[in-house]
């Protein structure tokens, strides 16, 4: 039963060994990507042990692009996109030839064709976007003016490839000398090309744009969740099938354009709330499929080579893109950290590499190397931004926030939700000294929007605690729904000041039970809070309806 059933197996294996070797990374205290990439090679087909499917891995990770791009564009508006175009646009363009220029030089020491180094340079100058995405959004960036410029120039590099992917076969053609080689031979398919692009953009916002909320806003109406989740993935994954199918436009891109236009919505963020845990899982999975790509045998056999490859993509593509941000009259951070997420390479990459070794212009060395590079780069690249790239913030670095009124002691808020703004908006009234954490970017907005200190990022970063005064803290609020997240966030805290008092919030008697564990003195359960106060009002009403 389980030898027909290849499609369960790969998934299975896929998360089951990610999640043991990304518990490992975590225990080691290195980037978890590590860990499901080793978990790839592990199921792959170049270790002894199991073999999951590759084709099927790499569908699964397909949806991962899509759901994780659909997520990005709920956050992005058509202006947002429009207002990096002066840079994202020039930046991508010469940032992909300078990388293919290099690609071809290695080629050509190498002793390979000429198609074969345009192709070898080409899958070497475009980032895969869930690594950026995932960089980015690990630290907080993708709402911030460089993360926009990063999505932005992903985008150009998306439509640069889409392009490569049409013009490759007619290259091959005449490489192999079965094409005419004449300028329409070239221009026709370009000129088609351009068409269904601009067809598939225009249709989105002449039709879609209508269509697409109103359908979201019917389905939130019914008040039946099951239909609201439903309705998102299907516009999400219907919308990036489409636009793949018809259009021949990326899985990525349709996604993006069919998250940006629901971003106009007042339902964006239930949209997103929806297709996190799906989101995370499929990611996941991209980077198993990717491990499972990898022969270990590259990197003895050909060292030298390797090594060239992964210099062209971790320092030659970097730091042309650094030169052009700079040259721009950008800042340093700014342009650090748009060279760190593009010192990689991923799916698109794979896709080049299969299609020319396919028409038999790229020879099977130069595909080995390529997905050799792409599992080091994207190894490598945690580490990269760490070194170079800013922690969580805008500035570059976290600066603490200013911290007047000892007298009554500081209180640290954590999560500006729900709940968290009610208390922001009363501790304020009362003139307490307050400082929120809170890791997504519109509330971060709308906190500051009301003059709260607010710092952008992930409680559990020591860093942030530190940062947001935790040092001086009297009381440390943790009004996030997840209980045993609060937990965790209340070790670190303690360890930083053991003084602080802890007040949680939780959701289950499990949590309850968690937290009490920990010694937290006061937790509020919501349940029970509203059960009491509903059997209070119970309660008055009774007696006014005895007087
Ligand atoms: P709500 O459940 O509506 O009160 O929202 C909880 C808020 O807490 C959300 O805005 C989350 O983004 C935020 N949040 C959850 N976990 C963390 C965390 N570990 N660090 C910072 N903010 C968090």
């Amino acid at each position: 039963m389980v030898h027909h059933s290849p499609l369960i197996a790969t998934i299975v294996a896929g998360l089951v060994v990610a999640f043991l070797m990304g518990a490992l990374a975590h225990r080691l205290k290195v980037s978890p990507i590590a860990g499901y990439l080793l978990a790839g090679v592990l199921v792959g087909p170049f270790t002894p042990g199991f073999v999951a499917d590759v084709g099927l891995a790499n569908q699964l990770a397909e949806i991962g692009v899509i759901l994780l791009m659909f997520g990005v564009g709920l956050h992005f508006s058509l202006r947002d996109l429009l207002s990096v175009k002066k840079i994202a646009v020039p930046g991508a363009i010469v940032q992909i030839l300078v990388a293919t220029l290099l690609g071809m030089g290695l080629a050509h020491a190498l002793g390979w064709s000429m198609v074969a180094g345009l192709v070898f340079g080409l899958a070497l100058s475009v980032a895969s976007t869930v690594v950026l995405l995932r960089a980015l959004e690990i630290r907080s960036l993708v709402q911030t003016e460089r993360g926009r410029v990063a999505v932005g120039w992903l985008i150009v590099e998306d439509l640069v490839m889409v392009l490569a992917l049409v013009m490759l076969p007619v290259l091959a053609g005449i490489a192999n000398g079965d094409g005419q080689g004449g300028a329409s031979t070239i221009l026709l398919p370009l000129a088609i090309t351009f068409l269904k692009v601009a067809g598939f953009i225009g249709l989105m916002l002449l039709v879609g744009r209508r269509i697409i909320p109103a359908t979201l806003h019917w389905a939130a109406h019914t008040g039946s969740r099951e239909l609201f989740r439903l309705a998102v993935l299907s516009i999400a994954l219907g919308v990036a099938f489409g636009a793949a199918y018809i259009f021949d436009v990326s899985f990525a891109l349709g996604a993006f354009f069919a998250g940006m236009i629901l971003g106009e919505s007042q339902l964006s963020r239930r949209a997103t709330e929806e297709t996190l845990p799906l989101r995370d899982a499929f990611a996941v999975l991209f980077f198993v499929s990717v491990g499972m790509l990898f022969d270990p045998s590259v990197v003895i056999d050909r060292p030298l080579p390797l090594l060239a490859t992964v210099a062209i993509i971790v320092l030659g593509k970097s730091l042309a893109a650094f030169v052009i941000v700079l040259s721009f009259g950008h800042s340093n951070t700014k342009a650090l950290t748009i060279a760190a997420s593009l010192a990689q390479i991923g799916e698109f990459s794979f896709i080049l590499a299969a299609l020319g070794t396919q028409l038999g212009v790229l020879p099977l060395d130069a595909r080995d190397l390529i997905l050799a590079g792409a599992i080091v780069s994207i190894f490598l690249n945690p580490f990269i931004f760490s070194a170079v790239a800013a922690r969580p913030g805008d500035t570059g670095k976290i600066e603490p926030l200013p911290q007047p009124q000892p007298a009554k002691g500081l209180i640290i808020l954590v999560g500006y939700g729900r709940v968290g703004c009610l208390i922001a908006g009363e501790l304020k009234k009362a003139g307490r000294s307050l400082a929120v954490i809170e890791e997504r970017p519109d509330p971060v907005r709308q906190a500051k929007a009301e003059g709260i200190e607010c710092l952008s990022g992930n409680a559990l970063d020591p860093l942030i605690l530190r940062a947001a005064g935790i040092d001086d803290a009297s009381h440390l609020l943790l009004a996030i729904p997840e209980g045993f997240e609060a937990g965790a966030i209340c070790e670190h805290a303690r360890k930083l000041n053991p003084d602080t008092h802890v007040i949680a919030r939780a959701h289950s008697d499990a949590e309850v039970e968690h937290l009490q564990r920990l010694g937290v003195p006061d937790i509020v359960m919501g349940e029970r809070e509203i059960a009491a106060r509903m059997l209070s009002l119970t309660a008055r009403s009774s007696r006014q309806g005895k007087d």
